[in-house]
């Protein structure tokens, strides 16, 4: 089990220490599980997932919620070293060094360090980063979520609040022509040529819509592209009869998810369209304000992170963590230690009075 009374830095080399890729998270969650076994409360497992339940016999609940798996090692390493003032290794910031935040704060609650305003839950959750259903849907469909008033998820966000996130939609869109021998195009239809024209839409709606924004003050942009296009034609000296195309569209915040959809098919067409992927967008807006603290840096989240979730599901939630985005799931994954421990104390202060 982990040594909870090591300082905060030690825990996460700990953490990251046990390889955690999404899919494979079973031996860090059993190793949670034996830690948390040690100390008072209600622990409750589900696949590899963990709810912590810490009463005290307060009127609100406030979750600390992280994720335990990490993008795949490659060229960071469960090894971590210490250079420069920064932790280096695969977790470092994403989330690792929440899962440790989490953990200190358990142990420092069993010492009577932190005297906590709120009833607590610690939610350590499995596959966050595959597709979805992801961790918190497993949890939610279980039913052993106890009722939560706000959420923090310790995603690394620099010690801001991400308050809302955009929506993302992933939609396949097939074309078809008519194959002919490219030396009589004319006994065909090329399918490509009709891909360039809705192509050109997309382009256009992209420079519509992706101009900066604001709601209450706070920049986004919306932005929608051709991820993928590819024809189904083997050869060079045929007229393709096919080509399947891709469009990913990150959505305001605070537009429904058929809205989203409405919007893109007025350009891309609706006609032969599957939608691979679909996430809602989230804003707080004023709930859940006294459960935050003034002085805080707010932004949106232009990437669509699990807030969306918990907000889409009444549970009233922030990305809020220590750490940069920018050194997410890159080979240099890294965390500045004094960062790290300064997020600690800003996060007790939002436990305790
Ligand atoms: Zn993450």
């Amino acid at each position: 089990m982990f040594d909870l009374s090591r300082p905060l830095i030690d825990i996460l080399q700990d953490l990251i220490c046990i390889k955690s890729e999404t899919g494979e998270e079973k031996a860090l969650c059993d190793k949670l599980e034996q830690t948390l076994e040690g100390y008072e409360g209600r622990l409750v497992r589900e696949r590899d997932s963990l709810i912590f339940y810490v009463d005290c016999q307060k009127e609100s609940r406030v979750a600390l919620v992280g994720h335990i798996d990490t993008v795949p090692v490659d060229d960071s390493s469960t090894e971590p070293v210490i250079k420069d003032g920064e932790l280096w290794g695969r977790g470092a910031c994403d989330m690792k060094s929440g899962l440790a935040v989490m953990l200190k704060v358990i142990y420092d609650l069993s010492t009577g360090k932190i005297r906590p305003k709120h009833n607590l839950a610690f939610i350590f959750y499995e596959n966050e980063e595959g597709v979805l259903p992801n961790g918190i849907n497993f949890l939610l469909e279980s039913g052993k979520v106890e009722p939560i008033d706000f959420a923090f998820v310790l995603e690394p966000t620099e010690g801001r609040y991400s308050v809302g996130c955009l929506g993302a939609l992933s939609v396949k869109k097939t074309v078809y022509g008519v194959s002919a021998h490219s030396a009589n195009p004319i006994k065909g239809k090329n399918a490509l040529l009709e891909s360039m024209e809705i192509f050109q839409n997309m382009v256009t709606m992209n420079d519509t819509i992706s101009a900066p924004r604001k709601l209450d003050g706070l920049e986004y942009y919306e932005t929608v592209n051709i991820t993928t296009l590819k024809t189904a034609n083997q050869a060079f000296n045929v007229i393709p009869a096919q080509v399947d195309m891709t469009a990913n569209f990150r959505f305001a915040p605070g537009k429904s998810l058929e809205d989203a959809m409405e919007e893109l098919w007025a350009s891309l067409g609706k006609e032969n369209t599957e939608v691979l992927d679909s996430s809602g967008s989230c804003y707080i807006g004023a709930s859940g304000e006294e459960f935050l603290l003034p002085g805080i840096e707010r932004e949106i989240m232009q990437a669509w992170t699990d807030i969306a979730q918990l907000n889409n599901n009444d549970i009233p939630a922030v990305n809020f963590g220590a750490g940069s985005i920018l050194h997410a799931h890159k080979p240099d994954e890294r965390i500045s230690v004094d960062e790290l421990n300064d997020f600690y104390g800003l996060m007790v202060n939002h436990l305790q009075d």
